[in-house]
């Protein structure tokens, strides 16, 4: 049980990094906590920045997100003031997302893996990582019978997400940046059909809703909901009237409507831990920083990082140069910062000020002046779709 490249988690910074590191014959090894029809199923993201698609074509990935993904550039805002349309496709750099489901990505890039060779150990769960500032750290993990078990390793690359072992098992030095957006969302795949060709983003007087397109038969949508709620406490038929209601159908007319076949409640909070690198401890995706889900970034980020640190695990194992492995922390910051500093502003500009005083007065009207500076601004727009679909 050992490996020179130990990798926590099975998601797509821990199943990108373990493709590109076996492919160049670095001897790695994926430990999972949840079996593999878990990991194959688990719906999450959907929005792949081009740059994201960019780094799986080149690694010869992407075959399946060019068959069943398809691009998608606009997205709309609809306000008690009427509605405006951004073609974000056609603005800033001219990119688009890919519309694609987390799971058949996480799915793709596990087929190509273990087609190729990959070792990935399902419901093996790392307790701790150990001796990470010396060559030779360990991670002691739950196996799948539930017996203790230890692997050595030359590096630990920490991708088992927010509340993995890698982040508790960081040095005291570590900085945890970390910031509560005070808003709660609740999440929701519905069995219907998308309602808009656009991403919807609707800001009323109870609250966000917001609609993104998945698959022909299944749309996510998001409601802005009260704190502390359980994720089922609203009914159905409650859930669709705030959803028609919020997204003013009766302007803009119906949603279809379709069963809620997952929900979860998401509070809105960024953090990131800075460095990315502890010894021979480094951390990629949601282990390295959460940015809130409101600009969509976490599963681009999450590749992004991943061929970074591929590429610097390479140039190690491979000429012993490990300038690359010094700067991976630093490079990972400026892009994981930049999309902090966008999901921040999204969500002010997506959420009303809570109270009802002056304050919550001032921010309101700050916000409404953004919401038409976007509308109006060509300049606005451009800094917008570049921020919005890059990474
Ligand atoms: P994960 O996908 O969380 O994978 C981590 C893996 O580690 C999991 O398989 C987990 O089981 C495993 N694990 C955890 N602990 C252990 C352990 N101790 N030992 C072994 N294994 C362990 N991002 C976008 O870019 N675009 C979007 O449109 C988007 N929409 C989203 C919508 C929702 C509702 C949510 C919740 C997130 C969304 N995100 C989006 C964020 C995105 O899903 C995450 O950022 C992404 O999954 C991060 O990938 P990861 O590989 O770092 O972590």
């Amino acid at each position: 049980t050992s490996a020179d490249v130990v990798i926590l988690g099975a998601g797509p910074a821990g199943l990108t990094l373990g493709n590109l590191l076996h492919a160049a014959g670095i001897d790695c090894v994926v430990l999972e906590r949840a079996d593999r029809a878990h990991v194959r199923t688990r719906a999450r993201a959907g929005f792949l920045a081009a740059n994201t698609v960019r780094i799986l074509e080149r690694h010869g990935l992407a075959d399946g997100l060019h068959r069943r993904g398809h691009p998608h550039g606009t997205c709309e805002f609809r306000t008690g003031n009427g509605s405006f349309r951004l073609d974000y496709g056609t603005l800033g750099r001219g990119e688009r997302h890919t519309v694609y489901p987390q799971q058949d990505l996480v799915t793709d890039l596990l087929t190509h893996y273990l087609d190729a060779g990959g070792r990935i150990r399902f419901e093996t769960e790392a307790r701790s990582v150990r001796e990470v500032t010396g060559p030779r750290p360990t991670v002691d993990v739950r196996e799948a019978d539930g017996r203790p078990g230890r692997w050595r390793a030359r590096y630990v690359a920490g991708c088992d997400g927010r509340h993995g072992a890698a982040r508790r098992s960081l040095p005291a030095s570590a900085l945890r940046h970390h910031r509560d957006h005070g808003v709660t969302w609740l999440g929701l795949l519905a069995e219907a059909p998308p309602s808009l060709d656009a991403v919807g983003y609707a800001m009323h007087p109870d609250g966000f809703a917001g609609h993104m397109a998945r698959t022909a038969d299944i749309t996510r949508y998001y409601l802005q909901y009260e704190p502390g709620v359980p994720g089922d406490a609203w009914s159905e038929e409650r859930i669709w009237a705030a959803l028609d209601r919020r997204m003013y159908t009766a302007e803009h007319g119906p949603l279809h409507h379709g069963r809620i076949v997952q929900r979860s409640v998401i509070n809105l909070e960024s953090d990131v831990v800075e460095p990315l690198r502890h010894g021979s401890l480094l951390l990629a995706g949601d282990a390295a920083s959460l940015p809130a889900p409101a600009a969509a970034k976490g599963a681009n980020l999450a590749v992004l990082e991943a061929e970074l640190l591929a590429e610097a695990l390479i140039d190690e194992f491979s000429r012993s140069d490990s300038r690359a492995l010094d700067r991976y922390s630093r490079r990972c910051l400026d892009h994981i910062w930049r999309a902090q500093e966008f999901a921040h502003w999204m969500i002010q500009l997506l959420h009303a000020p809570a109270g009802a005083d002056a304050e919550s007065f001032f921010h309101e009207a700050m916000r409404r002046s953004r919401v038409e500076s976007l509308r109006t601004s060509r300049t606005h727009q451009d800094w917008f779709a570049e921020n919005y679909v890059g990474i």
